[in-house]
């Protein structure tokens, strides 16, 4: 059977999505920042966890199968992120209000109905990322929706929940956590199985990640936004795909899986795969059921409160309107996503440049020069350079060209002089223009402009020298 052209609607495809996403801040249930220290540990402590009972009464298979492995867990911290809660010794603090509104922004924009009371529930984790042996979780808002261009994508949850603890090692007798990451505040966002196909999927991964990202109170970087990916066909059971490095990979894994699914010749239980990086899936365990919730009585419900919750204006949104002033949609969204966007919005005020000039100069310029000029750190050079450098465009100081030259000056640590960067004045190329022509009789055009663009090296705008030229010849 050729697999190669798969007709998702007709296998009966059914996907759903679940992102978590950590917020900026302190941690969920104490003050602690959220430093995701990796420095040397000066908090070591062990533990050896077994599997309780769920509100149903049944221990939940997928804890069964790690109580089976039962070993030791070793629990390392650095005492600037992490205190007597992360190490269960004493109870949690009330929730962190501060990661709570970032999920009702999100939720908002939605159009989820927020609940009444969040009551924090403890969810069973045997595989010791937690020392408490289960993690906090609470529902904020349920029955959404998101818009995508193959209809309407259900949002049955948002949750807040907390981190779990980064498995750093693995051995027959024993697993270390590192506990920075514990408590970390997460928001959950979990879709209806209304995803139609693999493409979809990344439309929906990519569009949840920019509403999150718009709120502009999410974290940034690898780790700190997690896809797991619910996939079947018709007459197979479920299984949950986790550990996407890159959403661009979720079509290919997708596909991968459906046909791994198609390819099965007996009856396969619903299980968790792992993503490998080759973009094949490899299983993982059991599926979690249901018989994993509890209410924590530790924590005292809240109540939401919308009336300080700000409207978030959407990254896509932000990115329409910079195109309407002349960025190309490709800058627009480089610009919006990159942390260079108030920095554009005052340099935006030099009338006499070009916005599209701004944006392409503020995102390029980091790997410009890390790429092309060695040794140079593009980190030294701060938001008070560009204003300054962009005052003297305004003015007609300076040329174009000269931007990028003042930059890689103070990337290598020298102060910034503009006055070094002057732009040469029309009379003043008429001058070198005249004495070049003189000295280069036979000379093409082409190769006269050469001579002078190097003798002004960035200092003339080249149609003015261009023009003066022709002139001149
Ligand atoms: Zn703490």
């Amino acid at each position: 059977m050729d697999y190669s052209k798969l007709d998702y609607e007709k296998l009966g495809f059914k996907c759903g999505l679940e992102i978590h996403q950590q917020i900026e801040g302190k941690k969920l249930f104490c003050n602690c920042p959220t430093l995701n220290s990796k420095e040397k540990p000066d908090i070591r402590f062990e533990r050896r966890l077994r599997a309780v009972a769920g509100e149903t009464g049944d221990v939940d298979k997928a804890a069964k199968y790690e109580t089976r492995k039962a070993k030791k867990y070793i629990y390392e911290a650095d005492s600037r992120d992490c205190c007597l809660v992360e190490m269960d010794e004493e109870p949690p603090h009330p929730i962190n209000k501060d990661a709570v509104d970032v999920c009702l922004q999100v939720a908002l924009v939605l159009k989820a109905k927020i609940v009444d009371e969040i009551q924090v529930m403890r969810k069973t984790v045997v595989d010791g990322s937690n020392v408490s042996g289960f993690q906090r979780t609470a529902l904020v808002a349920y029955d959404g929706s998101l818009e995508t261009s193959k209809g309407i994508v259900r949002i049955p949850t948002i949750c807040v929940e907390e981190e779990a603890a980064q498995k750093v090692e693995t051995t027959k007798d024993y697993t270390k956590y590192r506990l920075d990451r514990l408590g970390i505040p997460l928001i959950e966002i979990a879709t209806g199985p209304d995803i139609k196909d693999n493409e979809h999927a990344k439309e929906v991964a990519e569009k949840l990640g920019m509403i999150l990202r718009s709120t502009k109170k999410v974290k940034r970087g690898i780790g700190t936004i997690r896809q797991d990916v619910n996939v079947s066909i018709r007459g197979k059971n479920r299984v949950e795909i986790k550990g996407f490095q890159e959403i661009r990979t979720m079509p290919a894994v997708i596909e991968r899986e459906v046909k791994r699914q198609l390819s099965l010749k007996k009856k396969e239980e619903a299980h968790v795969r792992k993503v490998e990086p080759d973009g094949s899936t490899s299983y993982l365990r059991p599926m979690p059921g249901a018989a994993r919730m509890y209410p924590e009585t530790d924590v005292v419900p809240l109540k939401p409160d919308l009336k300080n919750i700000g409207a978030v204006k959407l990254i896509s949104d932000e990115a329409k309107e910079l195109e309407k002033i002349g960025l190309s949609k490709d800058l627009a969204y480089k610009l919006v996503k990159s942390e260079k966007k108030e920095l554009f919005d005052q340099l935006v005020k030099n009338r006499n440049v070009k916005p599209s000039f701004i944006a392409e100069t503020l995102v390029s310029y980091t790997p410009e020069i890390l790429r092309n000029y060695k040794g140079k750190d593009p980190f030294r050079i701060k938001d008070e350079h560009f204003i300054r450098i962009f005052e003297a465009l305004n003015k007609g100081e300076i040329t174009k060209d000269s931007v990028m030259e003042l930059l890689v000056d103070v990337a290598s640590g020298k102060e910034l002089i503009i006055e070094k960067s002057k732009a040469v004045s029309d009379e003043e190329i008429e001058k070198e223009v005249k004495k070049v022509v003189s000295e280069n009789k036979n000379a093409s055009v082409g190769a006269l402009m050469g001579i002078l663009m190097g003798k002004f090296r960035g200092r003339a705008d080249g149609k003015k020298v261009m023009e003066i030229l022709k002139k001149n010849v």
